[in-house]
């Protein structure tokens, strides 16, 4: 829990411990679920709690805060895409995006600020890893984004800065968080999180959120490859990795995404198509092929469009379930990343 001088994020509180609070404030345990609902909506100070007692509100304001963070900056693409520099109150900055889709409004949102993986194509890594962020931080770059746009936002996906399951305990703390009923509501159907392959926590996520989507960054066809722009890689190989994921779809049910950044050069290949399509033949997944968005410093090019279009015709004659990311916010620096480093 980030505390602002003495006191403490109120939105980080599950509704349990919610109760806990308000009992100790001499309270009935119902206030909480008021108090949770007028938090999912966004408010950002306690008075604006309409339905709470004057001394209740009181109470509350002297040992919490209402953790919502200030949009230090803000770029608009004329697609509808908005990305936003979000800074919490201890002065922690992270990146989120909101987008449209046909399907609805879509946020992207930060686990971290900064990233201790190294993913060498990547701006959020750049700086390593300042901290990571609690559940009521993830919930609150929604919550911010909702606020600032005046849209709702129907999915959430956890694939801003940061490695999500390298936070596991706050990441699950958020989707409890953002789930409940009597808060935000949102389907776990409409989360997704994306790791770029800590293999432990795959599983364990498989059981504790079977109906939540996983992505896991692939980024290549085998671990050679996959060791030169993912360190990841070396503590946890290419094949055993895919055994996590195998294990995923037979735990869950469900479909697992792989994401693919085609790299010019690097990864794009025939080869590569030939030899991805041959390890995913037959699974219950599908291949989401990224234009890399390219990052100041970073040598990598995004593949031109044919040799995505290439790679995707290998992938489907070889029956790979494949889409080629639509690209939102190219006119802003849509990197994750790269609002933060941009001082
Ligand atoms: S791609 Fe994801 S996991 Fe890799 S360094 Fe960037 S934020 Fe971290």
């Amino acid at each position: 829990m980030r505390s602002e001088e003495h006191r403490e994020n109120i939105l980080d509180l599950l509704p349990e411990e919610l109760e806990t609070a308000v009992s100790e404030l001499g309270e009935k345990k119902f206030r909480a679920s008021q108090i949770f609902g007028w938090l999912a909506k966004g408010v950002v100070c306690f008075d604006d709690m309409k339905n709470i007692p004057a001394v209740l509100r009181a109470g509350l304001a002297e040992r919490y805060y209402i953790g919502i963070p200030e949009a230090v900056r803000r770029q608009e693409s004329k697609d509808g895409t908005v990305k936003c520099l979000f800074e919490f109150a201890d002065g922690t900055q992270v990146e989120s995006v909101f987008m449209k889709y046909e399907y609805g409004n879509s946020i992207c949102i930060s686990s971290q600020s900064g990233c201790r993986m190294g993913c060498t194509f990547c701006a959020s890594t750049m700086d390593g890893l300042d901290r990571s962020l609690s559940g009521g931080e993830m919930l609150a770059q929604v919550l911010a984004m909702r606020n600032l746009t005046g849209e709702d936002i129907g999915h959430v996906v956890v694939m801003g800065m940061g490695e999500p399951f390298d936070n596991y305990i706050q990441l699950s703390r958020f989707i409890r968080l953002i789930h409940d009923r009597k808060g935000y509501d949102l389907g776990l159907r409409n989360i997704t999180v994306s790791t770029c392959g800590l293999i432990p926590k795959i599983r364990e996520f498989a059981v504790d959120f079977p109906q939540v989507n996983l992505a896991v960054s692939l980024h290549a066809p085998n671990q050679k490859l996959r060791e030169k722009t993912m360190p990841v890689a070396r503590k946890y190989g290419y094949e055993e990795l895919l055994r996590a994921c195998r294990e995923y779809t037979e735990i869950t049910g469900r479909r697992i995404t792989f994401e693919y950044a085609v790299i010019d050069g690097v990864n794009d290949s025939t080869e590569c198509a030939e030899e991805l399509a041959s390890k995913l033949k037959g699974w219950l997944s599908h291949v989401n092929l990224i234009p890399l968005n390219e990052v100041r410093g970073r040598e990598y090019k995004t593949a031109n469009g044919k040799s995505v279009a290439s790679f995707k015709k290998i992938l489907e004659k070889n029956g790979v379930a494949v889409t080629v990311r639509r690209t939102l916010g190219s006119d802003i620096d849509a990197a994750c990343g790269q609002l933060r480093r941009k001082k």
